[in-house]
């Protein structure tokens, strides 16, 4: 199936970018392929930052080769019964603690794949928690400055049509995350009103009819993050 990493790698990057590659921090297509360069084969010419098809993915900072990581991702999803650490143990070739890792990391973006999405129009924001009251709102005002330090975010996501909201304890609100937590939140395609933030820009490459000049920011910040949410909020993990 996948003889070598070399193999394995060229089927990532045809799933992860099938209209050619993209930056994973700017969403710029700007990239220049270095082959010669492992284990970051390609440059970002607008943000300068190396990548490669690993990057923000589940494999994010993995030292295992491609192969490994395809080849356990199919056993996992193609047996019925589940597949054992040990399994991957013995047909993979690694150690029983790589086995487990990867079989944890897998299940852990299953986890998401299969919550229920929300199928639009969706209206995400994020916000820090913590810190002053006027520190929050000065990242409105500053194009940087969006990762105040001691502060903790979180995203939400409201459908529209049902009210529902979702929240969630995100690292940071760079692209990477905040789009990610779009794509585990919102079905593919759907309607996304968010405000003029970076972090947003890259949602219509992954198939997001996404709006950025939405009205409702304030009032929709205030429904979502204020007490009525806490309960999601508390229930924080990290994605
Ligand atoms: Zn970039």
């Amino acid at each position: 199936m996948f003889p070598d990493d070399e193999t394995a790698e060229a089927w990532f990057v045809s799933q992860r970018w099938p209209d050619g590659v993209w930056c994973p921090d700017c969403g710029s297509a700007n990239v220049q392929a270095r082959p010669t360069r492992k284990p970051q084969p390609y440059r970002c010419r607008d943000c300068r930052n190396d990548f490669s098809v690993k990057t923000h993915t589940l494999m994010h900072a993995s030292k295992l080769g491609c192969r490994v990581w395809a080849l356990a991702i199919y056993l996992m999803s193609t047996s019925l019964k589940g597949v054992s650490s040990m399994k991957l143990h013995r047909d993979l070739g690694v150690t029983q603690k790589t086995a487990w890792h990867l079989a944890h990391r897998i299940r852990e973006s299953w986890a998401d794949d299969h919550a229920e999405r929300f199928g639009g129009p969706v209206e995400v924001d994020e916000t820090f928690i913590g810190g002053r009251e006027s520190n929050k709102h000065d990242r409105k005002k500053l194009n940087a400055g969006r990762g105040a330090v001691g502060k903790e975010v979180v995203a939400g996501v409201k459908d529209r049509a049902s009210g529902k909201v979702l929240a969630r304890h995100v690292p940071a609100t760079t692209a990477p995350v905040l789009t990610s937590f779009v794509a585990d939140t919102a079905q593919a395609g759907a309607e996304v009103f968010t405000d003029e933030h970076a972090g947003y820009r890259q949602l219509h490459r992954l198939g997001f009819d996404h709006s950025d000049r939405t009205p409702f920011f304030g009032p929709f910040a205030m429904r979502v993050f204020s007490g009525c949410l806490l309960p999601t909020v508390l229930r924080i993990r990290l994605v």
